[in-house]
């Protein structure tokens, strides 16, 4: 069912019938034939930097992803990884919850509430759906759309393919495809992030404080989180005005009762 509809989006008229803005927010693309990708997209990052497996940095990153994710509410299997990259200041959460944090974006955020600022950021991308949302807008060419129908494992799609689609499910940069989210996933993200640090207890006011120390680093080159995040003064001022109301709403909150956790 899902498949013959993904190749009927290929047909103009159908696009028309959904309208582009309900296609932005449609979604072909299971959690479970994003797994694969997600998990190889993991495995390749962790290859190709190494990880950090202890010390205070690697406490504080799993610290701040137990509470990101009891915030986010999903039952993801997640995951969270300090990769040694000291000149990247980079960040990402694949699919199903696999959060990646590059030891390079650490001066920029400072603190715990300003790696809860990113982290919320990136894990709401995945809560969201974004990949595969992206998937669906047919960003994919239609070769990578056959690979992930054909249930081709990322090892076997060549090159061309393989970054495109880690691209969209948003681990790109290791394969040399940096490929931004459209601005209204990025304002989703930036508020349902903002919504997680406060329900996990981090202070929202880094958030902003954050965008405007990325602003000043995007300022001597475009590292490689700026690169797919930009306007970041913008983000600031809109973060900045509805952290009274979102640190309102969300004193009411509460976990779902989620038996499977
Ligand atoms: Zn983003």
């Amino acid at each position: 069912m899902l498949h013959s509809l993904r190749w009927l989006l290929a047909a103009p008229l159908v696009l028309a019938l959904v309208g582009c803005e309900a296609l932005g927010n449609l979604n072909l693309y299971s959690d479970e034939e994003l797994e694969p990708l997600s998990a190889q997209a993991y495995t390749d990052a962790v290859k190709q930097h190494g990880e950090v497996t202890s010390g205070r940095d690697y406490e504080m990153v799993q610290r701040v992803a137990r509470k990101i994710a009891a915030a986010a509410d999903e039952s993801f299997p997640w995951e969270a990884k300090l990769l040694k990259a000291d000149d990247t200041p980079n960040a990402f959460c694949l699919p199903n919850g696999r959060i990646a944090i590059y030891t390079g974006i650490l001066p920029v955020t400072q603190n715990e509430d300003g790696l809860a600022a990113v982290m919320g950021h990136e894990v709401a991308h995945a809560v969201l759906r974004h990949g595969g949302k992206r998937m669906t807008q047919g960003l994919l060419t239609n070769v990578a759309s056959a690979a992930i129908d054909a249930g081709l494992g990322v090892a076997e799609m060549e090159e061309g393919t393989r970054g495109l689609v880690m691209g969209v499910i948003g681990a790109g940069a290791q394969y040399g495809v940096l490929l931004p989210y459209s601005r209204d996933h990025e304002s989703e993200a930036d508020e349902l992030g903002l919504r997680f640090a406060v329900r996990a207890g981090y202070d929202p006011n880094e958030a902003p404080k954050l965008w405007e120390r990325m602003a000043k680093l995007g300022a001597g080159g475009t590292p490689e989180w700026m690169s797919t995040h930009p306007d970041p003064l913008a983000r600031a001022e809109a973060l900045r005005q509805m952290i009274p109301q979102v640190v309102e709403q969300e004193k009411t909150w509460r976990p779902k009762a989620n038996t499977q956790r």
